[in-house]
């Protein structure tokens, strides 16, 4: 196809359509075909399902497995737990239902094919901590993606969607997605009668800390670009926890991951004088978020917290101890191994920086943060709870359904459900494939229209930048700046460099405030008007466009809920210095935050914590 004619218009109709074919895009596939035999079901992923998404590299561990069969945990353990980790502020309905299911995930997964360790002695499953299990887990996306490969009508790669389509009959209904084809250039026009967002979380949001060369290399995936909250965002859906990024403590300039290294390997850290320091904090961390200190294990932003104020004390850097453990010929083969199977970069990085860990504890950091809904972090769409166990006030409507009547989200997409990782991602994805199918079957005859109008309006907008920049680049000779249009990486270091200064980034410590936040507002209203003049010289700049329009939604709610929730509820995530202390009294409730697309006003309200389980 020429880029600027001959555009072909791709009509896909679907009773269900799953956007994103990560993790919980595939459980989502897989259980609507299970409980929809006679549907049609559509998967739409703007990389290939084959190996896309935050697993596609492959993982070593499965993070959330009860061992119920072995009477290990019960999924109230797994609430009591997240709850803990996330100072008290989850949707325990959501969890609990989780926590039920998610071993059946697992014993699917082994069915399928996914190599799982096994302890020699026992023959369970071997542990890397009470919640973790080990798995030869390169494969582990091509196994999942299989899965959902056979259970769909059809899987759309290659096509990045930009916007729902919501239904021209009845308000507040959704009807389908638009989007277009990142090799072709195709514009496709998806009418559904349920939608469920599975588009993963976002990175690129805060400026990271490896810039230049090295800007691709994050610890979420960079390509984790926030359509899972921009998508509902712009329709209109309520939002929660957006307040909650995630800082990572990771092995510095790889980011690679610590969990094996610290359950596994029994490794610990030290400052840069070989001092334990942890406990230097206790009482400057108790005064600021009183007993939440003292729980078991202790919540993962108050171990960032105790890194930070070492760091700015002058007694960096943090170093993993890993020079004993390395001794043992079979930890050390673990160690590297655990680097091969799901962060290879981060072996890369030593090779090239002269660190063995055998010989050099190596550095740790902290990461930029992220936005995501399925790790230590619970931000996402707010969403009806399970029928027989979740508080009236949590429930409209199907589970799993957003207040947008048809629309569905699971993984990172949905808020209040921390620590489900892939597992529980690809299980919540399953909940909410049955639930839209019951949906769909209860719809009957009145199902929902899209209008012709309004997708024709949004295939206008979307191409626009390739116009732009057509039209733009006659204006310079060389270069990239041009006077009239904006390229995508512009305005995403634009926007990094705003959420990093004013909305708690690295460069400030994880530190804002009221005056800084509203100032940031400010900074990205005006960006967000430039976004009309977005330049894209091909296709692949188009997709970063749009990207960058859903970070950029996603960032301005982040920054209203950050706003919006006056205390400092996770320091070592981020502090609020106007309000540097926990406030039970005044904040132990969830934020919501609804958007009107029509006045670009943001309305914020509190919703309770309900604790269901002991
Ligand atoms: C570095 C790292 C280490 C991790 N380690 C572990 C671990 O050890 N164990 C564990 O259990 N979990 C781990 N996790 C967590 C796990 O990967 C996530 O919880 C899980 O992948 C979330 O599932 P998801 O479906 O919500 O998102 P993803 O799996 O990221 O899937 C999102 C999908 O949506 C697609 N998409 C995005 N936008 C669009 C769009 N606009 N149009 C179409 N498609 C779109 C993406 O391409 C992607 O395929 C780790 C994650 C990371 C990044």
């Amino acid at each position: 196809m020429g880029l600027f004619g001959g555009r072909r218009t791709v009509f896909v109709d679907a009773d269900i359509l799953v956007i994103g074919g990560g993790m919980a895009g595939c459980g989502a596939t897989y259980e609507s075909r299970y409980w929809g035999r006679d549907l049609k079901i559509v998967c739409v992923e703007k990389a290939n399902i084959e190996r896309s998404g935050a697993v596609a590299q492959g993982l070593y561990a499965i993070n959330c497995y009860m061992g119920m069969q072995w009477g290990e945990n019960q999924p109230e353990d797994h609430v009591r737990y997240a709850r803990n980790d996330l100072m008290g502020l989850v949707r325990e309905d959501l969890g609990y239902d989780i926590a039920r299911h998610v071993d059946s995930t697992v014993h699917k997964f082994e069915e399928w094919g996914l190599p799982i360790m096994r302890d020699p002695k026992t023959g369970r499953y071997q542990r890397e901590g009470k919640w973790q299990i080990m798995i030869h887990g390169e494969s582990y996306k091509p196994i999942v993606a299989e899965a959902a490969r056979k259970a769909a009508t059809e899987v759309c790669n290659r096509i990045m969607v930009t916007h729902l389509l919501m239904d021209a009959k009845k308000a507040n209904r959704v009807a389908g997605a638009v989007g277009f084809n990142v090799r072709t250039g195709d514009f496709h026009v998806f009418r559904a009668k349920a939608v469920i967002v599975c588009a993963g979380g976002a990175s690129h949001i805060f400026k990271p800390r490896s810039v230049g060369e090295g800007m691709g290399r994050t610890w979420y995936a960079p390509w984790s670009s926030a359509s899972a909250y921009a998508l509902p965002i712009q329709v209109g859906a309520k939002m929660t926890q957006m307040e909650n990024r995630i800082v990572l403590t990771r092995f510095k300039d790889g980011y690679g991951p610590v969990g094996a290294y610290f359950l596994h390997l029994k490794t610990y850290t030290e400052n840069g004088y070989g001092e334990e320091y942890e406990k230097r904090w206790y009482e400057d961390t108790k005064a600021l978020v009183g007993d939440y200190i003292d729980r078991h294990p202790v919540p993962t932003c108050l171990r960032n917290h105790a890194i930070l104020r070492e760091v700015a004390a002058g007694r960096g850097p943090i170093r993993m101890v890993t020079r004993e453990a390395f001794q043992d010929p079979h930890k050390e083969t673990v160690g590297w191994e655990n680097f091969l199977g799901m962060t290879i970069g981060q072996a890369v990085v030593w090779a090239s920086q002269n660190i063995d860990p055998k010989h050099i504890n190596p550095e740790l950091t902290t990461s930029e943060p992220y936005v995501m809904g399925s790790h230590a972090t619970c931000s996402g769409a707010w969403a009806s709870g399970p029928e027989d166990y979740a508080p009236e006030e949590y429930q409209w409507g199907y589970n799993r359904m957003m207040t947008v009547e048809g629309l569905f989200g699971a993984g990172d997409t949905i808020g209040g459900t921390a620590h489900k990782f892939s597992s529980g991602s690809f299980t919540e994805g399953r909940i909410a494939g049955k639930a839209a199918v019951k949906y769909v079957k209860d719809m009957k005859n009145g199902q929902p229209q899209v209008s012709e109008q309004e997708y024709r309006h949004l295939e206008n907008l979307i191409y626009q930048p390739l116009e732009n920049y057509r039209i733009g680049r006659n204006e310079i000779v060389a270069g990239t700046v041009s006077p009239s249009y904006l390229l995508p990486i512009h305005g995403l270091q634009r926007l990094e460099k705003i959420m990093d200064e004013y909305v708690g980034g690295i460069s400030t410590n994880y530190m804002t405030n009221g005056v800084l936040l509203e100032r940031g507002l400010e900074l990205l209203a005006m960006l967000k008007e430039d976004m009309s003049n977005m330049g894209a010289e091909d296709l692949h700049s188009l997709q970063r466009t749009w990207e960058l329009h859903h970070r950029l939604l996603a960032s301005e709610s982040v920054t209203q809920h950050t706003l919006f929730r006056e205390e400092t509820r996770w320091p070592g995530y981020y502090y609020r210095g106007d309000h540097m202390k926990l406030d039970d009294e005044n904040w132990h409730c969830f934020t919501l935050s609804r958007y009107d697309r029509n006045t670009g006003k943001w309305e914020m309200e509190k919703a309770p914590v309900y604790h269901i389980v002991d």
